[in-house]
């Protein structure tokens, strides 16, 4: 499967519903273009945070990084290019660098969550367009993120965007096993208590949409254009496979599907 037809700022992949060119249709009413991809049957709205509801390259994340790098520096006592190389084979292993320091090296989540959270994020501003795009989607929308929830609210608290959704599921609620496992997404739908085919899910790493979309989600890869974007921990696979539909501008794709 590849990538069927690229458009301005969206682009629909060869699977779920026949999509048109939606190049057109930002803007849009209450229920998008007629000619935009078709999310009629979505009721549950499902977002990753970082890098997903802010661009990755906002510079957010990046501290984030270089924060997990430094965290492992001090935890191990490595240097930090030795820190960076133990973090990265940590976070192929076991999801997420966090995962990997507790079950091998027996690290406390909440020291590590703090401290990797701590980051400056006067580079976030409400984004209008993404607010008013989010505020139109119906039924029940959540934060599904592998960070922690202070720092979601954080952010949601930056972007103006806190009031537009029902609940943040967090590490903590799927008890630190972090997509792309599982046991993560199957925790999430007992959460909410949806049918996973009225649900939609978008995130920047592609590999964390496969079990979502092999529980029957409708799945959006935020394509940042990075090499994280297209890899995530495990990653083997085209990520166009696991993606129903790509897009690199958040706010403009939501303003163009049917709902
Ligand atoms: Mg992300």
């Amino acid at each position: 499967m590849g990538v069927n037809a690229v458009l301005q700022g969206a682009t629909a992949l060869g699977h779920g519903p026949a999509m048109n060119s939606v190049s057109t249709l930002a803007g849009g009413g209450d229920g998008g273009s007629q000619a935009g991809p078709d999310f009629r049957h979505v009721r549950v709205w499902l977002f990753d945070l970082d890098n997903t509801l802010y661009r990755a390259d906002c510079g957010v994340f990046a501290q984030i990084e270089t924060r997990m790098t430094d965290y492992v520096a001090r935890f191990t006592g490595l240097p930090r290019d030795e820190a960076r190389i133990l973090q990265k084979s940590l976070y192929r292993a076991h999801g997420t660098t966090l995962n990997g320091l507790m079950t091998l090296h027996g690290a406390d989540a909440d020291d590590y969550l703090a401290y990797v959270h701590d980051i400056d994020l006067s580079g976030l501003a409400p984004d209008a367009k993404l607010i008013a795009a989010i505020a139109r989607l119906p039924g029940r929308r959540y934060v599904f993120t592998n960070g922690c929830r202070d720092h979601a609210a954080r952010i949601l608290d930056k972007i103006g965007a806190g009031h537009l959704f029902d609940s943040i599921w967090d590490i903590r609620t799927f008890d630190f096993i972090p997509k792309p496992d599982r046991r993560a997404y199957d925790r999430i739908v007992a959460e909410g208590g949806f049918a996973p085919d009225q649900a939609a899910m978008f995130d920047d790493i592609a590999h964390n949409l496969v079990a979502a979309r092999a529980l029957g989600m409708t799945t959006v890869w935020l394509n940042s254009g990075s090499a994280f974007s297209h890899g995530g921990p495990q990653a083997a696979d085209a990520p166009h496979e696991h993606a129903d539909h790509e897009t690199d501008d958040l706010p403009q794709f939501l303003s163009s599907i049917r709902i």
